[in-house]
């Protein structure tokens, strides 16, 4: 990817340094959004460290303690400057994208807020925490991300690159989008009346922000930001965080009744279609069987 370190973006909240504070008092997210990765990031540290983190999910009592700073984080936090004006750079770059491209479509963008945080936080949708993986918070309209999210993205989910992180955030503000066009209202309700529909509307609704993560990254090609080799990039990125290959990796098999992402198939073929079409129409995701 093309760019210039520059500035922290006016739509950042850096919490970082409240990490390990405060307490999460027990109870779960209940109906939140996972965001993506979340639930990957969830299972597979719940394998490496032998605890069901997703219980975190239910209320059960044995969710871990965070972790205490080290000097390996501290000395982190110095390198993650840059990371911190990448992330700056690519969600003004994306919201700046929206700002001109919903009019097209009669509504008005809103800026999200992106919260920096380190261990845990308190979100309008219930506790944040790294485990969480990056997620979109229609409460109060902002995205939580604990950059320690890029490592494991880099390390474990065979998606390295910027481009990749860059996908992440344009799909969270893409369900940001969503909330601005009634679509998430829309979803809610329709859960709602109808709890069997749940995780099909799930999946088409994570699909869409995948679409509309395509629909920025267009522009930015059109703007020579990113060039094929990100696009790839972006692609694996898609990949690695589908349900499908997550299951794999924790159980050895595929059971696509639990999918709440979509299949890395699926989640490709969307981000494509945003991507090739530039347009908003080319995401609805629910309109197909
Ligand atoms: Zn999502």
């Amino acid at each position: 990817m093309r760019w210039t370190p520059g500035g922290t973006s006016g739509d950042i909240e850096d919490r970082r340094s409240e990490g390990g504070g405060g307490g999460f008092g027990g109870g779960g997210f209940g109906g939140i959004h996972l965001g993506l990765g979340g639930i990957l990031v969830l299972v597979v540290l719940s394998v490496v460290f032998r605890v069901n983190l997703l219980s975190v999910f239910t209320g059960a009592p044995d969710a871990t303690s965070t972790r205490p700073l080290t000097e390996s984080d501290r000395a982190a936090g110095a390198n993650s400057d840059r990371e911190v004006q990448f992330v700056s750079f690519v969600l003004d770059d994306v919201q700046s994208t929206w700002e001109r491209v919903l009019p097209e479509s009669g509504a008005q963008y809103r800026h999200a807020k992106l919260v920096l945080f380190r261990n845990y936080t308190q979100s309008g949708c219930g506790t944040a925490q790294t485990a969480t993986g990056p997620f979109y918070c229609p409460a109060d309209e902002k995205v939580y991300i604990d950059l320690a999210f890029f490592d494991e993205l880099r390390g474990n989910f065979g998606a390295p690159g910027e481009f990749a992180q860059a996908y992440v955030i344009a799909h969270e503000i893409g369900h940001h989008v969503q909330k601005l066009l009634g679509i998430e209202g829309q979803v809610q309700r329709l859960r709602q009346s109808n709890p069997a529909s749940a995780n099909p509307l799930s999946v088409r609704l994570e699909l869409q922000a995948d679409c509309f993560a395509g629909v920025w990254a267009k522009s930015t090609e059109q703007r020579k930001i990113i060039d094929q080799s990100d696009i790839a990039a972006g692609l694996r990125a898609a990949a690695a965080v589908g349900d499908d290959r997550l299951q794999k990796m924790a159980t050895g098999h595929v059971s696509p009744e639990n999918f709440t992402h979509g299949s890395s198939q699926q989640r490709m073929q969307w981000f494509r279609s945003g991507l090739d079409s530039g347009q908003i129409d080319a995401c609805d995701t629910f309109a197909t069987r």
